[in-house]
């Protein structure tokens, strides 16, 4: 054994399995089975209470869910880590452990669609207070902290226009008030940004999207010290927003492949944000990795890569996106992200549908904003198959 620190690509094919490999075989297995029988009653009870190691019952634990866990642990660089059924599942579960009536939670008015919906909806019917602060805005954030901020909740990049928010500054802020830190990495990845080396207390994804990868598997995932991340597993396993196995083995296989997939998706984010800029159909283009963005500074400290989400806003409003999304031939018009697949989508009908055409303009959402997630195609084929839609669009724009 060396003591050499493993390169995160090398965990990403090898991490956390090991321990779990049954009867040679050099695959992690499906174990399925809802509980684990035992003849020594002594050695149930110490499973039981958590004195040896052992599964007892699969809302608990299940040891090709614990498996996907571990890799994300190690590419995180956590001490532990635990799983949900989905996303939202981790944010709400993590969330609800620590938060009590009276309680006050300060975060950004960007988040995910969703935790938007928890902060905005059912949050405040548990008496708990929610500020959100316009997103980039640090000193407002730093101001809404001294207030008094049980939990502060981050999310950078954001959903669809990519902004950025300065973790470090953040976390600092946040623990000068005694406040716990969290953060949805989903944008991010943990081979683009690992917000636990910026201060950060808890970092979770939406393992759906990036880490998964194939679109074909539902999870979340949360990582940070043994003592925060036991609490969020004792609230999961009671309340029940448990991992499947079948998609554990799904989440745990795509990983494999993360740090090829990421590296790629952000360089052909990159290529298509140029080419984008070059078009005077597009008024404006949103990726970190341009030095025309706002935060692209920050972006560039924190981020190892800028990761595969942009957006870009057309003339003629939706009228435009309505002829030119259809036009892509190697797109998924969809709701999910971070899939091996190019995926589109206009922020109206997927992450800000909740929302009115007023409030979407006062969140700076342009009505022809279409959010992209780039897919790991050849990036010459891709940047074509937006070309050919333009020429179309451009077409019947002049008839
Ligand atoms: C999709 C998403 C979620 C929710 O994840 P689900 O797996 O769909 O529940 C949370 N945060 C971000 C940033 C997301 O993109």
């Amino acid at each position: 054994m060396t003591n050499k620190k493993i390169h995160q690509s090398t965990q990403a094919v090898w991490g956390g399995e090991k321990d779990y490999l049954a009867h040679g075989a050099s695959q992690v297995p499906v174990v399925l089975s809802v509980a684990y029988t035992y003849d020594d009653m002594d050695e149930w009870y110490d499973v039981a209470i958590g004195k040896k190691k052992g599964h007892i019952y699969g809302r608990n634990t299940n040891p090709t869910v614990q498996a996907f866990e571990d890799k994300v642990k190690l590419l995180e660089g956590a001490e532990a880590a635990t799983s949900f059924s989905t996303g939202m599942a981790a944010i709400s579960n993590t969330l609800a452990t620590f938060l009590v009536p009276g309680d006050r939670i300060v975060s950004i008015k960007d988040t995910y669609g969703g935790t938007n919906k928890i902060f905005t909806e059912f949050l405040p019917r548990q008496q708990i207070d929610v500020a959100l602060v316009d997103t980039g805005n640090h000193e407002a954030i730093e101001a809404e902290l001294k207030k008094g901020c049980k939990i502060l909740y981050l999310e950078t990049p954001t959903n669809p226009t990519v902004k950025i928010t300065d973790i470090a500054r953040m976390a600092k802020a946040g623990h000068e008030v005694g406040a716990l830190v969290i953060i949805d990495n989903t944008f991010g990845t943990p081979i683009n940004q690992n917000p636990l080396e910026d201060g950060v207390d808890l970092v979770l994804h939406s393992a759906t999207k990036f880490l998964g990868g194939h679109a074909d598997a539902l999870g979340g995932v949360l990582v940070g010290s043994h003592e925060l991340v036991e609490q969020v597993y004792h609230y999961r396993e009671i309340n029940g927003a448990t991992m499947d196995p079948m998609a554990a083995y799904l989440l745990l296989r795509g990983m494999k492949t993360l740090h090829l997939r990421i590296r790629e998706q952000s360089k052909n984010a990159m290529a298509l944000a140029k080419f984008l800029q070059t078009k005077d159909i597009v008024e404006d283009v949103f990726y970190p990795g341009l030095e025309t963005h706002p935060n692209h500074d920050i972006a560039k400290r924190q981020m190892k890569g800028f990761g595969g989400m942009l957006s870009f806003s057309v003339k003629g409003g939706v009228d435009t996106v309505r002829d030119l999304l259809p036009k892509l031939q190697y797109a998924n018009r969809a709701a999910n992200l971070g899939a091996v697949e190019t995926t589109v989508g206009p922020a109206r009908t997927t992450s800000h549908v909740e929302c009115t055409p007023e409030e979407r303009a006062a969140m700076g959402i342009p009505e022809g904003l279409i959010r992209v997630s780039c897919g790991i195609e050849e990036i010459e084929d891709i940047i074509n198959d937006f070309e050919q839609a333009f020429q179309h669009v451009e077409t019947v724009m002049n008839v």
